[in-house]
């Protein structure tokens, strides 16, 4: 289903690995290699994948969030599947009825698709609204960040003589292994675009975003040695509203209006504040 466009936030800029950054890319069987390689694209260069970086953002917000409420439906757990927001079994309960309502006349007009999608949305907490469940496309897009490739000349490094603390890799003999970080001083290119978004979950991406903006998060491996601390900075933050689809589509040169986050981070607060005062 086409959802309607309401407006489009793209953000553009760089971040740069402010200690070594190390995001594994499993055992490597090469034996010229690292035991313990970093992840490469196509042309061997490191690159950061979204979904890594996406990931460090939501758990930050939850972490947010899970400072003022432990409601599901406000902040879940998407790990656990009795803490999620919208439970697969309550998912079973509501297509079951979506299944049911249908096969009656007086009901079919409550259990459109667009209906539907407005009994998920109401069930899907204000983390999962943004960032995306297993029910809920996720409004916000990150795109790989790729290296910046002026800059780049294979500085990859390699470290030895560490018990490994990943899941993934996890070094159950006691064995240790060589691995390999991308050393500090190295500039990825940050693309990010959100759809659809209301003022308030702008504002809560933004309050996520400025924790990253004062190199305060940790993305990859080995953060208890002191790896993986990066710094974005936002080069483009263009907006464009419902208001200015129009002069987006027919004039090339116009991206958008500036981004407005102080508006949008008090369109945030004001509703935590909302929510605690029990509104
Ligand atoms: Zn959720």
């Amino acid at each position: 289903m086409f959802d309607t466009f309401r407006s489009r936030l793209s953000l553009e800029g760089a971040v740069e690995t402010v200690t070594a950054v190390r995001i594994g890319a499993g055992r490597s069987t090469s034996p010229v290699s690292a035991d313990l390689p970093v992840v490469r694209d196509v042309a061997n260069r490191p690159y950061i994948p979204g979904s890594s970086f996406k990931g460090v953002l939501r758990s930050y917000v939850e972490s947010i969030m899970h400072s003022f409420t432990d409601d599901r439906h406000i902040v879940c757990n998407p790990v656990d599947e009795d803490g999620q927001c919208l439970k697969r079994s309550e998912m079973g309960d509501l297509r079951k009825a979506r299944d049911a309502g249908r096969r009656k006349p007086e009901e079919r007009e409550n259990w459109t698709d667009q209906e539907f999608s407005k009994k998920i949305l109401k069930k899907t907490c204000w983390v999962c609204q943004l960032f995306g469940s297993p029910w809920y496309a996720s409004k916000l897009q990150i795109r790989d960040l790729h290296v910046q490739q002026d800059l780049w000349f294979d500085q990859y490094q390699q470290r030895d003589g560490v018990a490994i603390d990943r899941d993934t890799e996890t070094s159950s003999d006691g064995k240790l292994y060589d691995y390999e970080v991308v050393p500090a001083g190295v500039l990825f290119d940050f693309h990010a675009i959100v759809d659809n978004a209301e003022e308030w979950q702008l504002g809560m991406l933004y309050v996520g975003l400025s924790a990253f903006e004062k190199g305060e998060l940790t993305i990859g491996g080995g953060s208890s040695r002191g790896l993986g601390l990066i710094e974005l900075s936002l080069e483009s933050e263009d907006y464009i509203d419902k208001q200015h689809i129009l002069q987006h589509l027919i004039d090339e040169e116009y991206q958008g209006e500036i981004a407005d986050r102080k508006s949008w981070i008090s369109a945030f607060q004001a509703r935590v504040k909302q929510q605690l005062e029990g509104n």
